[in-house]
Formats: C-alpha cells, sequence, structure tokens
C-alpha cells in the first residue's frame, strides 16, 4: 500500500503489482548467513513481484517489461542493507516479505526487526529529489512541479476512499499553471481582493487573527471569458497551496451516492494537502437552486449539494488553511445557501476601455513574431479599444487572432497554389494586420456577453459584499 501511494504520488496513477507465475528462479535466491543481509541482486529478484505498469517518463528500470529490477532498499536505521544516497536515487523499493512460499526466509527482516515502510517511502521521495540535484523533502522543490504527501496516512484501509481520492487527487495541480498577476490585464481591483482573501493571509498569517480571519469563500463572477479562470491560476501560481481544480465533472457521479462521497473526500483531501485552495469553476452547475430541475431533483443531486453546504459549514468553523475559490457566470442561478457560505463575491466585468487597448496591444504589438515571419501592426489602438466596448477579454483576443490570420491566409493561399513542391518561407513578408482589417473582423464577431450586462450590475447590488 504504501509502494502504491508513493507510486501514485509519483504518476497519478496506482501501479499494478503482480506475481509471477513461474517458479524457475525460486530456488536461485541466495542463502544469507549468519545472520548478515546481503543485497540482494536484480537477477535473483525474479519472483519478487513485477510492477507490470510501464513508467510514464524515468530514469529507472521498475516497469520495464523483461527487465523489472525492484532494488532492495530497507531504512537506513535497521543497518540491514549497507546502501549509499545514490541507491536511493533509484528509489527502488523492496517489496520483500510479500512473496510466501519462495525463499522468503531468505528476504525477510529477522524476526524482531520492524520495516519502516513510511521511512522508507520518505526516502524515497527524498531520493528523488536528489536525483533532481535537491537536497531535502521540500512541497516545491521544482517550481513547476508540485510533490504531494503521500495519501497512505489518508486513504486508511478503505478502498473505496483510495478510488474516490484517486479521482479527486486528479484534478490538483501538480504543475504550476504559471500565470502571474501581471499576465491579467485590467482587472485591478478583483485582482486586490483575490490577494487579500487568499494570498496574504497565508503569506502573513499573524496579520490575520480574530476579526480579520481569514475568509473561507469567495466567489468570482461575471460575463464568460472576463478572466475568473484566470485570477484562479494566478492564485495557483501565486500562493504555494494545493490547487484542486474542481469542476463539475469531478463531483457529479452517474453512480448513485458517489457524488456526496466525492464532495466528502475534496474536503478531507484539502485539509489533508492544507494549506489549499479547492476552486470551484462553474458553480451553478453543481449548485444550481435546490428543487428548481423540471420534474423534481434527483434525491442523489440533493444530497451531494446538502454536502457541499455542510462541509463548507465545517470550514467556516475550523482553523484549517482551506479555501473554498468559486466562479460563476450566472449567479443568480446560484442557491442561496451556497453564496450565503461564500462570504465575499467580486464582479469581474467586462473590461473597461483602457483594460481593451491594452488587450490589443499586447495581443497584435506593432512588431511580432507569433509565427515564423514578422508580424507587423499598425493600429489606432485607442480607436478600436473604443470600438470593442461590450467584449470580453476573450472576445477580443479572437478578434486580434482573426485578424493577424488575414495576412497569413494569403501567405497560405499563395503557397499553396505555387507550382513547385517547396513550401520555404525565407523572403516573403507578411502584409500589415490594419484598423480596417481589425474593424472588419469586429464587424463579424459579436461580444458573447453584452446582453447580460445589466443583469450583472442588478445582480451585484443586490449581492455583492463590500
Ligand atoms: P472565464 O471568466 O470564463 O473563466 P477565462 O479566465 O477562462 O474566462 O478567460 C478566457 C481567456 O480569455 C483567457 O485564457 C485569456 O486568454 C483571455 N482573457 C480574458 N480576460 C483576460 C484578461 N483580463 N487578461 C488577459 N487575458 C484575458
Amino acid at each position: 500500500m504504501e509502494y502504491e501511494s508513493y507510486y501514485f504520488v509519483k504518476f497519478q496513477k496506482y501501479p499494478k503489482i503482480v506475481k509471477k507465475a513461474s517458479d524457475t528462479a525460486e530456488n536461485n535466491l541466495p542463502q544469507r548467513s549468519g545472520g548478515k543481509t546481503r543485497r540482494v541482486t536484480s537477477d535473483s529478484c525474479q519472483n519478487l513481484p513485477k510492477i507490470s505498469q510501464q513508467r510514464p517518463r524515468s530514469k529507472t528500470t521498475v516497469g520495464k517489461p523483461g527487465g523489472a529490477k525492484p532494488l532492495h532498499r530497507e531504512h537506513p536505521k535497521q543497518e540491514l542493507v549497507n546502501h549509499t544516497h545514490k541507491e536511493s536515487a533509484d528509489f527502488g523499493l523492496s517489496i520483500s516479505g510479500i512473496n510466501k512460499g519462495s525463499g522468503e526466509e531468505n528476504i525477510r527482516p529477522p524476526k524482531g526487526q520492524i520495516i519502516d515502510f513510511r521511512g522508507l517511502l520518505t526516502d524515497a521521495i527524498k531520493g528523488a529529489t536528489s536525483e533532481l540535484g535537491l537536497n531535502s523533502f521540500d512541497c516545491n522543490p521544482d517550481p513547476s512541479e508540485r510533490l504531494l504527501k503521500p495519501l497512505s496516512a489518508f486513504i486508511g484501509v478503505n478502498s473505496e476512499m483510495r478510488e474516490l481520492a484517486a479521482v479527486v487527487s486528479r484534478d490538483i495541480y501538480l504543475h504550476n499553471p504559471n500565470i502571474k498577476w501581471n499576465d491579467i490585464i485590467g482587472l485591478d481591483a478583483a485582482k486586490q481582493l483575490v490577494k487579500e482573501a487568499v494570498v496574504y493571509p497565508i503569506r502573513y498569517p499573524q496579520l490575520f487573527t480574530g476579526i480579520l480571519s481569514p475568509w473561507k469563500g469567495l466567489l468570482l463572477y461575471g460575463p464568460p471569458g472576463t478572466g475568473k479562470t484566470l485570477l484562479a491560476k494566478a492564485v495557483a501560481t501565486e500562493c504555494k497551496t494545493t490547487f484542486f481544480n474542481i469542476s463539475a465533472s469531478t463531483i457529479v457521479s452517474k453512480w448513485r451516492g458517489d457524488s456526496e462521497k466525492l464532495v466528502r473526500v475534496l474536503f478531507e483531501l484539502a485539509r489533508y494537502h492544507a494549506p489549499s485552495t479547492i476552486f470551484l469553476d462553474e458553480l451553478e452547475s453543481v449548485m444550481s437552486q435546490r428543487g428548481t430541475a423540471p420534474g423534481g431533483e434527483h434525491e442523489g443531486s440533493l444530497r451531494m449539494k446538502t454536502e457541499l453546504l455542510v462541509q463548507m459549514d465545517g470550514l467556516a468553523r475550523s482553523e484549517d488553511l482551506v479555501f473554498v475559490l468559486a466562479a460563476s457566470n450566472l449567479p443568480w442561478e446560484l442557491d442561496c445557501a451556497v453564496l450565503r457560505r461564500l462570504e465575499k463575491r467580486i464582479l469581474v466585468d467586462l473590461p473597461s476601455q483602457e483594460a481593451r487597448q491594452a488587450m490589443i496591444h499586447h495581443w497584435l504589438p506593432p512588431m511580432s513574431r507569433s509565427c515564423a515571419l514578422e508580424l507587423r501592426a499598425e493600429l489606432e489602438y485607442s480607436l478600436l479599444s473604443r470600438e470593442t466596448e461590450g467584449y470580453s477579454g476573450s472576445d477580443i483576443k479572437l478578434v486580434c487572432r482573426e485578424a493577424a490570420m488575414r495576412p497569413v491566409r494569403k501567405i497560405l493561399y499563395a503557397l499553396e497554389n505555387q507550382q513547385s513542391e517547396s513550401s520555404s518561407l525565407p523572403g516573403i513578408q507578411l502584409d500589415t494586420v490594419t484598423t480596417a482589417d481589425f474593424l472588419d473582423v469586429l464587424a463579424h464577431t459579436k461580444p458573447s456577453a453584452k446582453n447580460l450586462t445589466q443583469r450583472y450590475s442588478a445582480w451585484q447590488s443586490e449581492f455583492e459584499s463590500v
């Protein structure tokens, strides 16, 4: 179990541990003499369980077909194996003692000796980090990759919990999404509020006590494509918390009762990996108002919603560093009980004129190299920013992309129609993207959320907290 957990932490999947049926090598195991433990070589390990699953990326041989090499490592305290730290870099684990009846006395530790699997696991992780050139087990050894605590202590013996935990764990960001605050154009007020609610309480906990105790829930709402998910990704990048990126597909299970358990496991996992941020994207799809579904709501769905509310209540009452960040495009569809628990609500509105101008300049600068060729743009940025009123950030990005595509399309057409087979680009000059091009694209691209603006403002005046 420990090894499985370790493997899961490392590769986000469980290994298949199988026992080799053939008994040809059973009697070939070297005998241990005089109580001294000898390192069992890979050749003599043939009757030890093999890990049949191929490792996705590794220098080690564990899992290689025909070449399984479960290296023997015992915990250093037991002085059973005089291993060096270099060996631990293989993070091979001895699975001795599992294989009953095949020379097990040779590989089982002498009576009275305890194998410290937890120490072994920690060592293996340390080994992994030292292989990467790092000296200690750090929560974030490589800024782009996160190493999580093993699930063994969390899972216990319950295999059902293990499966559910595996489902939820798939949505933990192990890789840094690499979105900095500065990558988000405009939205200064929203950025500031998110920092105050999530980032600073973790960075300066001593300031956030008593009446200033940190918020437990924050709702980002507003038209689609305005940067709500981007803000959440910036939180994941900038705070060193375990980030659970949860959408309806994670917690809505077709199996009756599973959704409810998934919600419970999600919060328990978040507490286990604390400090954590649970990001619930498109909250309305899991937390729409109860009892409004046509034909009555499914009992399982009601139970899942209740569980979510109970768990959020639990957070509010606890000292755990677990924070719920939710995003919704349709806040008026949310159940009022969940709104009450998302104490802080922030409108992430359509970009202002200034932000639109910055966006167009960002995506279509006067000179760029977005493809193999140089792309030039001669745009009246301030005029275009006025013309794009009501467009969201993602709409503007789409228009910029389409405008940039125009000169490229001409080249593609020429390349496709030329007689020779060569498709070389040198010497080809792309046309400049002009204001007229941009306006033409704009005429054919409608803003995706303009007619909802008033509804957001009305909802804001009714529900937004200070
Ligand atoms: P939503 O609000 O629906 O969650 P997203 O955050 O997913 O929207 O934004 C969609 C895309 O639009 C982003 O990947 C980004 O490229 C672009 N975008 C939207 N708003 C901004 C912004 N303020 N700054 C930079 N890019 C933005």
